[in-house]
């Protein structure tokens, strides 16, 4: 970063972090002046998760709480329009998102489209597209991964064209954030590594991204500490709550930071294996985390070697070779032991992949995610790529 760049930090007014923090939901919807809250969730949530009780106590403070319930992973546009129609017809003042990113992210965008008339949101595709903020918005995530409660990110599929819109602006912020590792008590083991591996990117992207600044160093290694010492026993053991509690934290500092800081080539990726081959987001992002690091440590050894250092992976004084070296291993390793599989073994059919590998490598390069990579990548080098994760 050049000595004289401003640090800019773009993050949710409120942020609320700890055990038993959603507890108060209700307070916070009150204090902002919300009095008709549309709750935005996923009907296993609602009917089996930790959404039904948050919603329940919502409705006993008075508010007057209406439900959309109808997100689905990877959200489309037409979840989004179904929130949007739901908002209007309860006449909502804000929006309260619970669950994963796929009900936050869908929150994110209803929420500014109510309040921007006549908006199309696939023209919110990319950076600073969205021309004016939305109703206020409480973000609860209940998985430990994404980090969209504090993001100003939000991913939109748009089946018709098989991409996966990331849209970037300080409008999709929530105004509260409420971090509370409770809610993910009830993760199950293959989704936990899923959305863990997903933090884990977010968390070695925005360190080695040449978006990084002062601020989200601090943000991305700790992240990282916390990841790297807490992934397993919160995979494993699914109810040590200190492991859930360093992996909520971890989440939701590495989503400050790539918010602030971008996601690199994984990222740029990884969004397009999900638009064709409908794979969960941090699923396609943990299966090409080790190759494309092995790829990309030689653009910025020091900085890798400073992630494994964090995570416990090397000592000081090992060299930046074996640091790196060790992150690699370690990326490897916890694949096997998570049974993260290739994107064969995920169920991609292979005339299908050799049918759009070119138009993927293109879409990961016009994400724009990969230009912060710090080891630049060419169509046909993300191709070979996406033949070494094959
Ligand atoms: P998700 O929201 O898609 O949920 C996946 C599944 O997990 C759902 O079936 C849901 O019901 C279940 N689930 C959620 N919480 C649970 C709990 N506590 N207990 C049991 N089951 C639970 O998953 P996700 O990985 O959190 O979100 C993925 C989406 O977020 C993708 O669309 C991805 O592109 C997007 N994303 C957004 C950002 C951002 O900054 N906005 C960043 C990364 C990814």
């Amino acid at each position: 970063m050049a000595a004289d760049a401003t640090i800019e930090l773009h993050l949710p007014q409120d942020l609320l972090i700890g055990g038993g923090a959603s507890d108060d939901l209700a307070d916070h919807v009150a204090r902002i002046g919300v009095e008709r809250p549309l709750v935005v969730s996923d009907r296993f949530l609602l009917d089996q998760g930790p959404a039904g009780p948050l919603v329940e106590r919502l409705q006993a403070s008075g508010a007057a709480v209406a439900i959309f319930g109808d997100v689905q992973p990877d959200p489309t546009l037409a979840n989004v329009e179904g929130a949007l129609q739901a908002l209007r017809d309860h006449e909502a003042d804000g929006v309260v998102a619970i669950g994963g990113g796929s009900p936050m992210d869908t929150a994110k965008v209803a929420a500014v489209l109510a309040a921007n008339d006549g908006a199309d949101m696939r023209d919110f595709k990319g950076y600073n597209q969205v021309p004016g903020p939305g109703l206020p918005l409480v973000a609860v995530p209940t998985t430990a991964g994404t980090g969209s409660e504090v993001t100003r990110v939000a991913v939109i599929t748009d089946t018709e064209r098989d991409t996966k819109m990331m849209m970037l602006d300080d409008h999709l912020l929530a105004r509260v954030a409420i971090s509370d590792f409770k809610l993910t008590l009830s993760t199950p083991p293959e989704l936990s590594a899923n959305v863990g591996v997903d933090s884990l990117t977010h968390a070695i992207e925005s360190y080695v991204s040449s978006k990084a600044t002062v601020v989200t160093e601090m943000l991305s290694l700790e992240a990282a500490r916390l990841i790297g010492r807490h992934i397993r026993r919160a995979i494993h053991y699914g109810h040590d709550e200190e492991a859930r509690e360093g992996m909520m934290l971890g989440a939701t500092l590495a989503g400050a930071a790539f918010s602030n800081a971008s996601v690199a080539l994984v990222h740029g990726m990884s969004r397009p294996i999900g638009a064709h081959f409908h794979l969960p987001h941090g699923l396609s992002n943990a299966l090409l985390l080790p190759t494309v690091t092995r790829f990309s440590v030689s653009g910025a050894p020091e900085r890798y070697a400073t992630i494994a250092r964090e995570m416990g992976l090397a000592e000081e004084g090992d060299s930046a070779e074996a640091a790196c070296d060790a992150l690699v291993g370690e990326l490897d390793a916890l694949n096997r032991e998570l049974e993260i599989p290739t994107l064969s073994g995920a169920g991609a059919e292979r005339e299908h992949f050799e049918r759009v590998v070119e138009d993927m490598a293109q879409a990961a390069l016009d994400s724009g995610s990969p230009g912060f990579n710090p080891r630049s990548a060419t169509r046909e080098e993300i191709v070979a790529l996406y033949e070494e994760a094959w």
